[in-house]
């Protein structure tokens, strides 16, 4: 059991992620290979239609089909490839395209030179395409994997129809699995590579939005999200408010207790934000002992509801080492069009308030 489970991280190092992150990972994985795909695709193309010019002279025989396959069937396609990689709209298909283009050009290479005696001048091509789909054409491991598994099959289909050698077929067969097995082999560490990058880009990522004693968002993440709510509010018109909390007295805690059971308060206080306050809601811890509230789709008379239900969840609260603790709360409405600093300041002033007046209470602004 434990060692299938090391065989699969080893294997996938995303495989203990749920479906969202494998989704993210794959959106990132194919937009940063799209550079590759365009430049690969471009100087495949040309290197296609440089080989049409020789094997004009070269070949024995069908040369129209030859003229159509490598100057103008599989050139196209990855000219197409390369177009297509300018529209986001068009990923897709390209994607689809790029599978089939190295598949279709085996398909023509086998129908050209099986069982004519200059089939091993033509064979390299299979060789080298086969380590093209897989670790230079840009296309993701499954699909690599699928495309060149195509091709080994129409290879091996071919073999059937070789008028060569028993030794020959051999060899030819041996540089097959050599280019499949060197080409997936470098597919599949690059692209564990990549996943490990990725999860590390995600932790770094997340530990710069996290505060670290109680994980609610730190102040930056915190400015971040009242942004977005921003934006969104312009969008759609709708109020949010916000509230600031401070717990009172919180010096007299470390004083009193010392500064291990402060943090265990804090953690607490974190906690029961948390578990009173919907899913939507974005908390943050912006300063010693001040967090911050932010309610989508909420107007100042339902926060202050909010603010009054959290104030009554507080002070019924036992916290650890320390019993009974109050806080402050300044309430107020974001207003259309003003900036964030003027929602904070706000805020500010009706928690100044709150402290003025005697604590353990909200003031709205
Ligand atoms: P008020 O009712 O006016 O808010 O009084 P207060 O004592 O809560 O406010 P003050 O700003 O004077 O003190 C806040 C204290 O919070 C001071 C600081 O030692 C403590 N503090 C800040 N950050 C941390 C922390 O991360 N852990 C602990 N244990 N204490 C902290
Ligand atoms: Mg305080
Ligand atoms: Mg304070």
């Amino acid at each position: 059991m434990g060692s299938t489970r090391r065989l699969r991280a080893l294997r996938d190092p995303l495989h203990q992620e749920d479906l969202t992150v494998r989704r993210a990972f794959d959106t990132w994985h194919r937009q940063v290979r799209i550079p590759q795909v365009r430049y690969i695709a471009l100087l495949t193309a040309l290197m296609y239609f440089l080989f049409s010019a020789v094997e004009q002279s070269v070949a024995t025989d069908l040369h129209s089909a030859r003229l159509l396959a490598h100057a103008a069937l599989v050139p196209g396609m990855l000219l197409a490839v390369a177009a297509m990689s300018f529209r986001a709209s068009l990923q897709r298909p390209m994607w689809a395209l790029l599978m089939v283009a190295p598949v279709v050009a085996n398909g023509a290479n086998l129908y050209l030179n099986t069982g004519s005696p200059q089939f091993l001048v033509f064979a390299p091509e299979i060789y080298l395409s086969i380590m093209w789909t897989f670790a230079i054409s840009g296309l993701p491991l499954r699909q690599a994997s699928i495309a060149a598994i195509a091709i080994v099959a129409l290879v091996i289909a071919a073999a059937f129809h070789q008028p060569m050698q028993g030794e020959l077929i051999q060899l030819h067969l041996l540089w097959v699995l050599a280019a499949f097995s060197f080409g997936g082999l470098s597919a599949f560490i690059l692209e564990r590579a990549r996943k490990h990058t990725f999860l590390q880009q995600r932790q770094l990522e997340r530990s710069a939005q996290i505060d670290e004693l109680t994980s609610l968002s730190n102040r930056a993440h915190t400015e971040q999200l009242f942004e977005e709510e921003r934006a969104r509010t312009e969008r759609y018109g709708q109020p949010f408010s916000v509230i600031l909390i401070d717990i009172d007295h919180f010096k007299a805690v470390n004083d009193t207790w010392g500064h291990n059971a402060g943090d265990r308060v804090l953690r607490q206080f974190a906690d029961l934000l948390r578990q009173n306050l919907r899913k939507v809601d974005a908390i943050g811890r912006i300063g010693g002992e001040e967090f911050f509230v932010l309610l989508p789709q909420t107007d100042i008379a339902q926060a202050q509801v909010a603010a009054r239900d959290l104030q009554a969840r507080i002070n019924a609260f036992d916290f650890d080492t320390v019993g009974r603790r109050t806080a402050s709360f300044g309430v107020t409405e974001h207003r259309p069009g003003e900036r964030m600093v003027d929602t904070f300041d706000r805020a500010d002033q009706a928690l100044y308030a709150a402290k003025k007046n005697g604590r353990n209470r909200l003031e709205v602004r």
